[in-house]
């Protein structure tokens, strides 16, 4: 049975109470887990504000190393990790080998930057005075995660946190919480001190994360719901907020683009991790003259997606996470053909054996999709793409910014003015332009409407793990 990890200790729930973690290819119990609450949650913020006191005072550059030989470490066990990950998730050996070498890459990456923190002189009207700006730790940060891709979304958090000198509380989704442990656990036999990240496992851990009096800040990766409820009960302890939340976001072909490149882009965008991604293409809105030379290029490489379990060889695509998840992009899906959309690829379950006893579904395509269908106005946080034929940009910009999200978003033309209007008018937080949907380290990631706010990678994310304070010295 896995354990939580507190203070190093692996350790059982306080009420005793556990839960199984089910495989979504096979329904197979993968483990059992601690089902955590409140007491384990307190005990391993207590364990994280002592760790803080040592942590935090580490000389820099120690922090850096020790970050980077705990990171090597990590990456020495990633096949187990990617097995792992698989069997608890349902995403591809190949999908998640990708993962779990981003988890140590980040950490990394922001160990890097863990003595690279800046502060400014700043002159003051008395010259026996002067001042400067310090940054410093926050102190204890909670980090919530979900499902989707439960070990690159706990580094977002993780990694700047701990370069930066704070200590994490960690609580994966309940339904993945191994992969998680397995790094955790990792970080630590190569030389992260104990109470450093501390992990809690169960659906009622998160809320008493937001409510515990000792965590400074929350970084919650989730839907849009989620994260208005974690607002609002931060608000109570005045916590810091970074909300990563839901997205639909738009594509807009153009008729000049490389529908090749498109072509490749979106449906690695839309049926990546079987489309259970936040930053992903959502909604497709082509122009007249490239529709149907783009429509068969889709097709052609949709056709080529095969279900199955993430385990095998052939598989190109898992199922999808839990049997909920299915039924409500299924009723999604059938929701546009109700109202008269076009089934042009996919739209039903895979039939045979291989797929009984797991969540599996056909990557799927829509056309004539009509106003108001649920799968323009929600996320679809599965692999079925709407599909809208535009007449040119002004009608592409117009229906891209009719959401309530504001996440990602690609452009694919050859016109550079046509591009650089999309970056300047495209309500989102990232803008691709004839470029993969890929997040970079080097920028920073994170949404705007009610897609949320702040900012994961980049130094951005690694100073929004500090305090800025003012010093005035005087007496000089
Ligand atoms: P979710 O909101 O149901 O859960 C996310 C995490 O929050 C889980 O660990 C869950 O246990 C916890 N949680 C739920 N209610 C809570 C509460 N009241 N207080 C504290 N914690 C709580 O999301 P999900 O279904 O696991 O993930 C899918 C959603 O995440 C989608 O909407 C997707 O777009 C979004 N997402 C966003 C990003 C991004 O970076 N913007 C990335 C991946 C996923």
């Amino acid at each position: 049975m896995a354990t939580m990890i507190i203070e190093g200790d692996r350790t059982k729930a306080a009420s005793g109470k556990t839960y199984e973690v089910h495989n979504p290819a096979t329904g197979d119990v993968v483990d059992e887990v601690p089902a955590g609450g409140p007491a384990d949650v307190d005990k391993a913020a207590q364990a994280a504000a002592k760790a803080f006191a040592t942590w935090s005072k580490l000389p820099s550059n120690q922090r850096r190393e020790i970050l980077h030989k705990a990171a090597q470490h990590m990456l020495s066990k990633v096949e187990e990790i990617a097995v792992l990950l698989t069997r608890e998730q349902g995403k591809t050996l190949l999908e998640s080998r990708l993962e779990a070498r981003r988890f140590g890459e980040n950490i990394g990456w922001f160990a890097d930057l863990a003595d690279k923190i800046h502060g400014q002189y700043v002159r003051l009207p008395d010259l026996t005075t002067y001042g400067l700006v310090v940054r410093r730790p926050i102190g204890v940060c909670g980090a919530i995660v979900p499902w989707n891709f439960p070990l690159t979304l706990a580094a977002n958090k993780v990694a700047p946190a701990i370069a930066a000198g704070n200590t994490v509380v960690l609580k994966p989704a309940s339904t993945t919480p191994l992969a998680t442990l397995a790094c955790i656990e990792a970080l630590i036999e190569g030389g992260l001190p104990e109470g450093v990240v501390n992990v809690v496992l169960g659906q009622a851990t998160g809320e008493a994360i937001v409510a515990h009096p000792l965590i400074r800040k929350i970084a919650l990766t989730g839907s849009t719901p989620t994260g208005k409820k974690v607002m609002a009960k931060a608000s109570e302890t005045l916590k810091k907020v970074t909300l990563e939340l839901g997205g639909s976001d738009p594509c807009i072909v153009l008729d000049d683009a490389d529908l090749e490149g498109a072509a490749r882009a979106i449906s690695v965008g839309r049926f990546f991790n079987c489309g259970q991604q936040c930053l992903s293409t959502k909604r497709l809105f082509v122009q007249e003259g490239a529709y149907d030379g783009l429509m068969e290029k889709l097709v052609a490489r949709a056709s080529k997606l095969k279900p199955g379990n993430g385990l095998d060889k052939d598989s190109r695509m898992g199922p999808m996470h839990t049997e909920t998840q299915r039924a409500e992009v299924e009723a999604q899906v059938k929701d546009a053909i109700d109202r008269g959309a076009k089934v042009v690829y996919g739209g039903e379950r895979p039939t045979g054996s291989d797929y009984d006893r797991g969540w599996f579904i056909q990557p799927t395509i829509l056309e004539n999709v009509p106003d108001g269908a649920r799968m323009w106005t929600e996320e679809v946080f599965g692999p079925a793409l709407p599909v809208r034929k535009i007449k040119d940009l002004d009608e592409g910009l117009r229906l891209a910014n009719d959401t309530q999200f504001g996440l990602g978003s690609s452009i694919w033309t050859a016109n550079m003015a046509a591009a650089h209007r999309a970056v300047q008018e495209l309500e989102a937080g990232y803008t691709w332009v004839n470029s993969i949907v890929i997040a970079h380290d080097e920028l920073p990631f994170g949404g705007t409407k009610q897609s949320g706010f702040g900012k994961e990678h980049g130094v951005e994310a690694f100073l929004q793990y500090t305090e800025e304070k003012s010093v005035v010295y005087g007496g000089i």
